[in-house]
C-alpha cells in the first residue's frame, strides 16, 4: 500500500515535538489486553527544542537486551539543558520498549524484532506499529539519526560506530564524517547480512545522516562501552552543530566487512572453546573457535578457522551453541 493512503498512526505522543524547552513523556500505542482493556504501550521520549535548527533523533535498546544506548540516553535525556541545543533533540532511550522492559531481543507481546519490521503498518502488531511511528513521523522530522545496538545476549562487539556503503556518494560521506567524529575504538565500514526490514535501511532512503554502532554485548553494559556511548553521542550532536561545545576526538581503527567471508556460522551444536579473543590480530586459516560435541566424551571438537586477514570484531556469547548461530565475525584493517 502507497504511504499516503495508509491510515494514521494509533501511536500519541504526549510531547509537542514543536515547542522549545524540555519535555519528558511518552509515546502512548494503545494496546488492549487481558490485564488492561483500554490499556497502552507507553514509551518514554524527550524532546528538547531550542529555535530553528536540526533534529536528532537518538534510539536505544531497538533490541531490548542492549544497554550501553539505553544507560547513555537515559543520563543525556536527564541533564541536557535546552540552551546547549541549536536545533532540536528526539531522545528514545528504549524504541522497542515491551523487549527492554522483558530484557529480551524481541517483544514479548508479538516476537517482533524491531530491526527487522520496516516499514511497519500502522494497523499491524505492535512492533509493527512502533516502526510505521518512526518511520511515517519521526525519521521525517531528522536530519541525523544515531541508533545504537550492542551486542545483546549472544553477541559481544569491540566497541565500534559504523555506516553502510550507499548508493549516494554524498550521503555516505556524511555519515562516515559522523562516524568519524563519534570516536569510538573502532570504526567500521558496514556490510549487512539480512538488511530487510532494518531501521538503518529506513532511515538511509529516507536521505538521512545514519550512524549505527555495535559497542559489546553480552546483554549488559561496562563502564568502558557505556563511557564511549556518551562520548560517541555527544561528539555525533557537536559534529552536526546541535549540541554545544568541541569534538572530544579520540584515536580509532577503521574496520571494513568486505564480504560474507568475514562471517563463521556454526554446523555443529555444543560448547564453544574460543580461540582467540575480540580485538586480537588474525590470519586467514587461523583457528577461531572450536565447537566441543557435548554428548560423550572422546569426540573430536569442530574447527572453525578466520576466511581472511584482520581482527576478531565480534563472537558468539554465551558457552553453548546451535547450529546456525553466528559464532566470529572478522573485520579487515584498514590501515
Ligand atoms: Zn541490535
Amino acid at each position: 500500500m502507497p504511504l499516503d493512503t495508509l491510515p494514521p498512526s494509533p501511536i500519541a505522543p504526549t510531547v509537542d515535538f514543536d515547542r522549545d524547552g524540555v519535555q519528558h513523556g511518552f509515546l502512548r500505542l494503545p494496546y488492549s489486553r487481558d490485564d488492561s482493556a483500554w490499556g497502552s504501550v507507553m514509551i518514554p521520549v524527550t524532546v528538547v527544542r531550542n529555535g530553528p535548527g536540526p533534529t536528532a533523533l537518538l534510539t536505544g535498546a531497538n533490541h531490548g537486551d542492549e544497554y550501553e544506548g539505553a544507560v547513555a540516553l537515559f543520563d543525556l535525556a536527564r541533564t541536557v539543558k535546552a540552551e546547549q541545543v541549536t536545533g532540536r533533540v528526539i531522545i528514545v532511550p528504549a524504541m522497542n520498549y515491551p523487549a527492554f522492559q522483558a530484557g529480551t531481543r524481541t517483544s514479548p507481546i508479538d516476537k517482533g524484532n524491531l530491526n527487522r519490521s520496516f516499514p511497519g503498518r500502522p494497523d499491524g502488531t505492535v512492533t509493527q506499529k512502533i516502526a510505521d511511528y518512526f518511520n511515517r513521523t519521526l525519521l521525517p522530522m531528522a536530519d541525523v539519526v544515531m541508533d545504537l545496538h550492542s551486542g545483546g545476549k549472544t553477541l559481544d562487539f569491540v566497541p565500534f560506530a559504523a555506516a553502510h556503503i550507499l548508493p549516494d556518494k554524498e550521503q555516505e560521506a556524511r555519515c562516515f564524517a559522523a562516524v568519524a567524529a563519534f570516536s569510538a575504538p573502532y570504526s567500521m565500514r558496514m556490510l549487512e547480512i539480512d538488511a530487510v526490514g532494518m531501521y538503518d535501511t529506513a532511515a538511509e532512503e529516507q536521505g538521512k545522516l545514519f550512524v549505527t554502532t555495535e559497542l559489546g554485548g553480552g546483554g549488559t553494559g561496562r563502564a568502558s562501552t557505556i563511557a564511549i556511548a556518551k562520548r560517541g553521542i555527544a561528539n555525533v550532536l557537536r559534529h552536526a552543530g546541535i549540541l554545544a561545545g568541541t569534538v572530544e576526538t579520540a584515536p580509532t581503527r577503521w574496520l571494513d566487512m568486505p564480504s560474507a567471508d568475514c562471517f563463521r556460522f556454526a554446523e555443529d551444536a555444543g560448547l564453544i572453546e574460543p580461540c582467540v579473543d575480540l580485538g586480537e590480530p588474525v590470519r586467514k586459516g587461523d583457528l577461531l573457535a572450536r565447537i566441543h560435541p557435548i554428548g560423550r566424551t572422546g569426540q573430536a571438537p569442530s574447527d572453525y578457522r578466520a576466511g581472511l586477514d584482520g581482527i576478531l570484531a565480534a563472537r558468539h556469547f554465551p558457552g553453548l551453541v546451535k547450529a546456525g548461530d553466528c559464532i566470529a565475525v572478522v573485520g579487515t584493517l584498514e590501515d
